[in-house]
């Protein structure tokens, strides 16, 4: 019976893999389907100076808009799309998409040459031998001011090939694109290679935010980022700032620019313009 039941496990064992290989291969179809309907979409969040409540860029994040589902996050297939090579093309889409429309606020005077647009690039994407000839690319065929563009890379990004990576950002730096350090904080950076960096900005990762007016340590962690960022010269900017308390938490230590759902979730451009319109009449009226 024990046999049996030994057996019987492994075959369950057996199903719930051949399962989940047959549910991520339909995934991955419903992916390439998805990037061929054109069913990705670009959601925009703002990012505030709490000083003056100016919107000062926004981060470009990915949305699959699904015919029965509605709106995905990149939580739930981004793996997928780097496991396929697939985030290659997605990659390329979610760059030129974004180039296009920043050149387009500012065609509109919905934003000024110093708002910055924030690109997510995968670790795929920003190994590819030509990436850096397709940033160019996309900036050209837009006309877009190059400063406008920041792209945000990942700690695992650099350690995979701190050189190649050190090459390609003092390539486009010199361009004139900027970059940011996302989820700083996560991963396995050291201090060395920060100080070899050529990186603009620091952003704080919200699983800090979440808890520091409650956790002394994350506070603490936040305020070595902040100084960290002081030291190194390097803009600091905090991500998922949910609650006044936390913004609160943050000015005290010198940190005033962040994005969160206090101040806007990520929206679908026509909404962000909106948020964007009226952010430039309370300037005016001020
Ligand atoms: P990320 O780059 O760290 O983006 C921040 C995430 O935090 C976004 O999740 C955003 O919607 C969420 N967020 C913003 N404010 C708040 C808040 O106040 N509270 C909470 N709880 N969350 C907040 P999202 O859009 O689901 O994206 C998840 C991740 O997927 C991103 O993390 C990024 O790593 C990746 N991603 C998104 N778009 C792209 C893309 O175009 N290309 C690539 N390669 N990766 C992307
Ligand atoms: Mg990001
Ligand atoms: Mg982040
Ligand atoms: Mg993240």
């Amino acid at each position: 019976r024990a046999k049996d039941s030994g057996r019987n496990a492994i075959q369950l064992f057996h199903n719930s893999m051949q399962h989940a290989a047959s549910e991520r291969l339909r995934l991955e179809n419903e992916l390439r389907l998805a990037l061929a309907r054109g069913d990705f979409e670009l959601y925009f969040q703002a990012q505030v100076d709490a000083r003056t409540d100016q919107i000062i860029g926004a981060e470009a994040l990915l949305r699959w808009v699904h015919p029965t589902l509605g709106e995905q996050s990149p939580t739930q297939f981004i793996h997928v799309l780097e496991e396929s090579g697939l985030i290659l093309e997605v990659g390329a889409w979610v760059l030129a998409e974004a180039c296009r429309v920043c050149a387009q606020l500012l065609e509109e005077r919905a934003i000024d040459k110093r708002f910055s647009l924030c690109v997510n690039i995968s670790t795929r994407q920003f190994r590819q031998a030509d990436f850096v000839e397709r940033v160019e690319h996309c900036v050209r065929k837009n006309k877009l001011p190059p400063g406008m563009l920041k792209l945000e890379i990942t700690e695992g990004i650099v350690i995979q090939d701190i050189d190649d990576t050190i090459a390609k950002m003092n390539h486009l730096r010199k361009l004139g694109v900027s970059f940011a350090m996302d989820d700083f904080g996560t991963g396995y950076s050291s201090l060395t290679y920060l100080k070899r960096l050529p990186v603009d900005v620091l952003k704080i990762d919200q699983s800090f935010v979440r808890d520091a007016t409650s956790n002394p340590s994350d506070a603490e962690i936040i305020r070595a980022v902040l100084s960290l960022g002081l030291s190194l010269g390097l803009a600091v900017i905090a991500e998922g700032v949910e609650q006044q308390s936390q913004l609160d938490f943050l000015q005290s230590q010198g940190c005033h620019c962040y994005q969160g759902y206090l101040f806007s979730r990520p929206q679908p451009l026509a909404e962000f313009r909106t948020l964007l319109a009226h952010s430039v009449q309370r300037l005016h009226r001020s």
